[in-house]
């Protein structure tokens, strides 16, 4: 079921989704959340695909869970592009060896960073330097987490990503409040940093970006399966469509022309 938006039809991506097992449902409330899940879900909302990575999880490498990426993956190719997850915090050698393997053995077709669950500075160089380049060799994204804490700031994201310009990064949530303003800045500055709507609620908010960047540099995310995917994509397509005027050609970049130019992915 494709999504509609006054009448017209969109090929939809969600660029922010979750999928994992976990033992305890941590903060988040959420343990278990699989492909057949997330494809069930996309259907009931009419997304034809998602971008997803794993859940957060306690002191870990990521390596169990980005093996689970890359199985969901292989069960739902056109509904499921399966992000890495790293924590840099297991050293340069450790992260440039856990990329290879993700992005040249396993295929996965981009980077997830959480500075405030991993806790790690986003400019720190030695840690962060082999992130970026492995990113710029496989050219894939990095979408970093941001808001809600000083460490996960655009503007300290945006010291090293201002360096590596041929990789694209984008900053999940937006900044969710305090930091849009910033995040909004950051992404007129740079041509590789891009806007992702999830989480983020406040409609002056929103539309100070949506107005601020364009909706060439904005993609559609969810955060689900912690956020409804009815609510993040009618925030967009009733409520933020509404009031910022926004056209079929906004609704095809946001929902996914300018994700799939990102990936260097069709359909
Ligand atoms: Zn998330």
């Amino acid at each position: 079921m494709p999504l509609q938006i006054n009448d017209s039809e969109f090929y939809a991506i969600d660029a922010h989704s979750h999928l994992g097992l976990r033992k305890t449902p941590l903060g988040h409330g959420v343990a278990s959340f699989l492909g057949d899940d997330l494809v069930r879900n996309l259907d009931e909302a009419g997304l034809d695909c998602a971008v997803a990575f794993p859940l957060g999880a306690s002191y870990t490498d990521y390596s169990e869970a980005n093996q689970i990426m890359a199985d969901e993956m292989a069960k739902y190719p056109k509904r499921i592009i399966s992000f890495c997850r790293i924590n840099p915090n297991f050293g340069p050698e450790a992260t440039a060896r856990s990329l290879d393997h993700c992005l040249g053995t396993l295929k996965l077709k981009g980077i997830k960073l959480h500075p405030e669950i991993e806790f790690f500075d986003p400019n720190e160089a030695e840690l962060m330097e082999p992130i970026y380049q492995a990113a710029r060799r496989y050219r894939v994204p990095i979408i970093f987490h941001t808001g809600m804490s000083s460490k996960a700031s655009p503007g300290v994201i945006a010291e090293l990503a201002a360096r590596y310009r041929d990789v694209p990064v984008i900053l999940g949530h937006m900044g969710v409040s305090e930091y849009v303003k910033l995040a909004v800045a950051v992404a007129r500055q740079h041509e590789n940093i891009f806007l992702e709507t999830s989480v983020v609620g406040w409609m002056p908010l929103l539309l100070e970006a949506f107005r601020g960047v364009g909706t060439s540099k904005i993609l559609f995310g969810s955060d689900h399966p912690y956020n409804p995917l009815p609510m993040e994509v009618e925030k967009i397509s009733k409520h933020v469509a509404k009031a910022a005027k926004l056209k079929p050609e906004d609704f095809k970049k946001v929902f996914a022309d300018n994700l799939l130019s990102i990936l260097h992915h069709d359909r």
